[in-house]
């Protein structure tokens, strides 16, 4: 299991509170700890039927960061995976790319994990450092509703124009 902080394939992780969320880390990582977590002790006797789907909130997206007459900017819907895969493609664990853009690991790792929606700041830093772009525009009609503008800048369009 990769650490959840760095990302790299560790041996003799071990789950740790950081930053007030449970993961998994690998022995460089457990410095970033605040406190170890302790084994669950009913773990045994649960049914693997029962394993519970741990159904992630969805958090409606805030509309009102970049209002424009009816022509609104929106983070993309896989923001989480863009970052992680540009990182992955210029070779930088969490770690540098956290130092390159003044944020802490816990801060990337939460980002990819898609735990942690970034600050208008941060997706700048981001997408000036990975060469990504992470918003789209969102068009709003007349009756209010809302959807996604076709034939937005998806990271395959850059990696085809980067070449
Ligand atoms: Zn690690």
């Amino acid at each position: 299991m990769p650490c959840e902080l760095c990302g790299r394939e560790c041996k003799g992780g071990r789950e740790a509170i950081i930053d007030g969320a449970k993961m998994f880390v690998c022995p460089d990582c457990i410095k970033y700890a605040e406190a170890p977590v302790q084994e669950e002790p009913v773990r045994t006797n649960r049914p693997p039927q029962t394993q519970r789907f741990i159904v992630k909130k969805t958090q409606k997206p805030e509309r009102d960061i970049y209002k424009d007459k009816g022509m609104e900017k929106d983070l993309v819907s896989n923001w989480n995976h863009l970052i992680e895969q540009a990182r992955k493609k210029k070779s930088l664990t969490r770690e540098e790319l956290g130092f390159k853009i003044g944020e802490r690991t816990v801060t990337i790792a939460k980002l990819e994990n898609g735990d942690l929606r970034p600050s208008d700041q941060t997706i700048a830093k981001l997408e000036k450092e990975l060469g990504i772009s992470l918003m789209e525009e969102i068009k709003t009609s007349p009756t209010g509703t809302q959807t996604r503008a076709q034939g937005g800048f998806t990271l395959g369009d850059f990696i085809k124009t980067e070449k």
